[in-house]
């Protein structure tokens, strides 16, 4: 018997987890949101996988490399700890190349759904533009926009829940009831 797909939270990362840098390419430039480790705890101890979904075009636009995006993302990961990201998914496309990869095109979403055996009804995106929402959207989740890096600007976005930041955007979708799961 196939195991119950579990549900996930997928994060942006840039001005969602960490401070917005314009195309970060140097780990001393990451800074992670206060609260930020304690509140993807909560959402792992609450049976959540967590899944970063990130657009990284500076990488297509020859702007930095694979090997400074992981540079980069090894910084996160430690400024985490001990919270822990199960899969990162990133997307080197520039815009001018279109991708089913690249937000708020689905395909990073779908990718960790198949790879991970997720739920996507069960499921939250946070981030903070309105591309995060709609990808999310399209994949068949629930969504968060935090008013972080760019959201406090975005307006008239059709996200579930608008918080602050990333710790408010934990308790909001630890308050809210659990969709009933035909397949489980
Ligand atoms: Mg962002």
């Amino acid at each position: 018997m196939k195991p119950a797909a579990a549900p996930a939270i997928f994060l942006d990362r840039d001005g969602t987890l960490m401070e917005e840098v314009h195309y970060c390419r140097d780990p001393r430039e990451v800074r992670v949101f206060s609260g930020a480790v304690e509140a993807l705890g909560s959402l792992a101890a609450a049976g959540f996988r967590l899944v970063i979904v990130t657009n990284q075009s500076g990488i297509g636009r020859g702007l930095f490399t694979e090997q400074d995006f992981f540079a980069v993302q090894n910084e996160l990961l430690r400024q985490l700890a001990p919270a822990v990201i199960d899969a990162t998914y990133f997307c080197p496309s520039a815009p001018e190349n279109p991708d089913p990869r690249r937000k708020p095109a689905p395909g990073m979403v779908l990718e960790a759904v198949r790879d991970l055996g997720l739920d996507p009804a069960r499921s939250w995106f946070v981030g903070d533009k309105a591309v995060d929402v709609e990808c999310g959207r399209r994949a068949g989740t629930r969504t968060v926009l935090v008013k972080t890096g760019y959201g406090a600007g975005v307006a008239d976005v059709l996200a579930d829940g608008v918080t602050e930041d990333i710790a408010a955007a934990a308790r909001f979708i630890l308050s809210q009831p659990i969709p009933t799961n035909p397949a489980s």
